[in-house]
């Protein structure tokens, strides 16, 4: 089992339809990172994909990052610094709760996807989906 083939072709697509409907709601940006290893802390290792995969480049810097590395069972989700000048700091906590029970019962498709719906709805408060909105950042995940 490796971060490309932890997910089949089929749950991909599944995910990737999420984060489309998900951009429905609001003009932020979300994607998917699967990683085989994360050492170090989540968050730092999710900070660094972030600026990787240059989402910090979105207009409203409204992109989020869904972080997952399957082999050292860690998980992480960041939000760009216009949302985090807006939110709580803890606007992710309950998203995450509700994600790491899933993942303990070995429900990880339905847990990403659960997590990016709730992205959407979560963000369309601060960041409603615009008529004009710009797909910024690719809906495909990205791995290792
Ligand atoms: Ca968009
Ligand atoms: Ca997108």
């Amino acid at each position: 089992m490796t971060a490309r083939n932890f997910f089949s072709k089929l749950e991909i697509k599944r995910i990737v339809a999420a984060i489309q409907e998900a951009e429905k709601d609001t003009s932020g940006e979300i994607r998917v990172h699967i990683d085989n290893f994360c050492k170090g802390d989540a968050i730092e290792r999710a900070t660094e994909v972030f600026f990787k995969l240059k989402m910090n480049e979105t207009a409203l810097r409204n992109g989020v990052l869904i972080y997952l590395a399957v082999k050292d069972h860690k998980f992480a989700i960041i939000g760009d610094e216009g949302i985090n000048n807006v939110v709580e700091n803890d606007f992710w906590e309950d998203i995450k709760n509700d994600m790491t029970q899933s993942f303990r019962n070995n429900l990880f498709t339905d847990g990403i996807i659960y997590g990016v719906l709730r992205c959407g709805k979560k963000l369309k408060a601060y960041f409603p989906h615009q008529e004009n909105d710009i797909d910024e950042l690719s809906n495909e995940i990205s791995f290792e």
